[in-house]
């Protein structure tokens, strides 16, 4: 029987090739996405289909509103930055950074994980485009292992170890791009933009986007996103 693994999905390019290297590794996938009142929940309904075109066996779906936290461009009333220059996005942690969102997805997947007898959990964390997020740093992942290990009752009784995978961690975007089209992934069903439209088509100049743009010009690959006119 496959081991299985919980997966989370937002609904972007990373979470989306990292679902498939899941797969690939021959892990049974249970994805988990998070409606916590993101700017751009348009992005779990790419969640869904993917889940689905990607073969997980199930998407669960948790609501956990951290808007009544905020403290995020992508949670309260603060405007996404756009048009900003590659160096800009790549220097200090920016207002588009959640909260804590990592540990508390991670503590979800992990609950989750325990449920469902699962020990393995990925997520499409990555250092190099995003370098200003604290928790998507290896050291936090390691950390966050540690963690998992000592909370929970299944690690505690030595029904199994958790392991927190993260395949993308040192890939640049167009390398993330290139591993996927190799898995077969239909980049059109994936949402990056942190400030969509309701059509769930991309802004095409917050952060997100134009790192979205520079990967499939460095990778060679036809970007077939939608954006809005503006
Ligand atoms: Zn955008």
């Amino acid at each position: 029987m496959a081991k299985r693994a919980v997966v989370l999905l937002s609904g972007g390019l990373d979470s989306a090739t990292t679902l498939a290297v899941a797969k690939e590794q021959g892990f049974e996938v249970d994805a988990l996405s998070v409606d916590y009142g993101q700017r751009h929940r348009v992005e779990l309904a790419c969640a869904q289909v993917l889940a689905e075109e990607l073969g997980a066996v199930r998407h669960t779906v948790v609501r956990l509103d951290l808007r009544a936290v905020g403290g995020s461009a992508l949670t309260d009333a603060i405007p996404v930055p756009k048009d900003r220059p590659h160096d800009a996005i790549s220097e200090g942690i920016p207002v588009t950074y959640v909260p804590a969102r990592n540990t508390i997805l991670l503590g979800l997947a992990l609950g989750h994980a325990e449920v469902i007898d699962a020990f393995d959990l990925f997520l499409g964390a990555n250092v190099l485009d995003y370098s200003g997020y604290p928790d998507c740093r290896p050291e936090f992942l390691a950390a966050f292992e540690r963690l998992a290990n000592l909370a929970t009752k299944a690690a505690v009784e030595g029904r199994g170890r958790y392991r927190v995978h993260a395949p993308l961690l040192k890939k640049t975007k167009a390398e993330i791009i290139r591993e996927g089209v190799r898995l077969g992934i239909d980049f059109s069903l994936t949402l990056s933009c942190y400030d969509p439209d309701d059509e769930g088509r991309g802004c095409g100049h917050c952060d997100s986007c134009l790192l979205r743009k520079k990967g499939f010009e460095e990778a060679g690959v036809r970007d077939t996103t939608k954006y809005q006119e503006r």
